[in-house]
């Protein structure tokens, strides 16, 4: 979607932009920094957005983090942070999540700061969960089995809490450990080609850290915790030509009612959001899967973040584009 949709967030929700590079200058523009601008330009109308922080196409992977990285370190005070990449397929949300293994994105130079600070001071207890949400269904990538379908309840009253009934939490001792098992989680997450982009990821990927500092016995000890939120790609369903089943396509059923569902949490993301930020007194969390998991981390006292991603290649933000100027090449 449209950086435009996305409604300005204040206080403890945060909105950066990065922009992918190779996009042309006469279809977005920036002026990065903090409370820059991204302009828009479809079909000849000018749109200019203002954002927490704008990361030129330029900015290194480094920047980025610089931006988090004292949201990250905070989850070793007890404070629970959520990160979000959001974007249409293509435009770079994994990129900046994940990064490739030479030019680390935000998750890894996350867990590498957060083991560097622990290493300093004082030392934690860290587990480790990762699920995908795929067409509504939420499914633990780190589970020793074949993966199956999680229910997620309600915790008991008083503890506030979400329960997924059957997801494993790991104990993890060392970064390295922690590398190895994102890795797992990763190869575990379903993809599925679409005309979008052959390796479009259709689903959500939640990695969580619980940071339980080491405290005296009977003492009682405060958990921080780190969501890093990969999200599906956000554009709509005719976007992508997923126009439904046809004689050449019988998959297009399928495919379109993905589509929907992923739509549908991240409008119930968006929607959530809004309301957070109007101190609405009823926040719709209940609306999907991704905003009932993160209920907790969404509430009062917690950081979240939202790097919107914004690019043009092959097959991302086409439609927001005159055909002419349709790159053909994903940079
Ligand atoms: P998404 O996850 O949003 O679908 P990707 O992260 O897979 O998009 O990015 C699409 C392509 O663009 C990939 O080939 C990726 O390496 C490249 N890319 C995205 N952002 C950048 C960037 N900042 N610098 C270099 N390459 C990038
Ligand atoms: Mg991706």
């Amino acid at each position: 979607r449209c950086p435009g949709r996305l409604p300005e967030l204040k206080g403890n929700i945060r909105v950066l932009c990065r922009l992918r590079p190779g996009t042309p200058s006469s279809l977005v523009s920036v002026e990065p920094g903090p409370g820059g601008t991204v302009t828009t330009c479809y079909r000849g109308r000018h749109r200019r957005f203002r954002l927490d922080w704008v990361f030129p196409p330029d900015a290194s992977q480094e920047e980025v983090f610089r931006e988090l990285e004292p949201a990250v370190l905070s989850c070793l005070r007890g404070y629970s942070v959520c990160i979000f990449t959001y974007g249409q397929t293509g435009t770079g949300k994994t990129y900046s999540m994940e990064g490739p293994p030479e030019d680390p994105g935000i998750a890894p130079r996350a867990l590498q700061s957060l083991f560097r600070e622990m290493g300093a001071g004082r030392p934690h207890r860290v587990t480790l969960s990762m699920v995908e949400i795929y067409n509504e269904a939420v499914r633990d990538l780190l589970a020793p089995g074949p993966p199956e379908r999680l229910a997620v309840r309600q915790g008991p009253e008083g503890q506030g809490g979400i329960q997924v009934a059957g997801l494993t939490h790991w104990d993890v001792p060392n970064l390295e450990t922690l590398h190895q098992m994102l890795r797992l989680g990763r190869s575990n997450r379903a993809t599925a080609a679409t005309a979008m982009n052959q390796r479009s990821s259709r689903s959500h990927a939640l990695v969580t850290l619980t940071l339980r500092a080491a405290s005296p016995p009977r003492a009682p000890s405060t958990a921080g915790t780190l969501h890093l939120v990969d999200l599906a790609g956000s554009e709509r369903a005719r976007k992508a030509g997923e126009a439904g089943p046809s004689r050449g396509d019988p998959d297009g059923a399928r495919r379109l009612r993905e589509a929907q569902t992923i739509n549908r949490s991240l409008l119930a993301l968006g929607g959530v959001m809004a309301a957070l930020r109007a101190h609405r007194p009823h926040v719709p969390f209940r609306d999907s899967q991704l905003t009932r998991l993160l209920q907790p981390a969404l509430g009062p006292g917690t950081t979240a973040v939202l790097l919107l991603q914004v690019g043009v290649g092959r097959g991302c933000a086409s439609r927001a584009l005159p055909t002419r100027a349709r790159p053909s090449a994903p940079l």
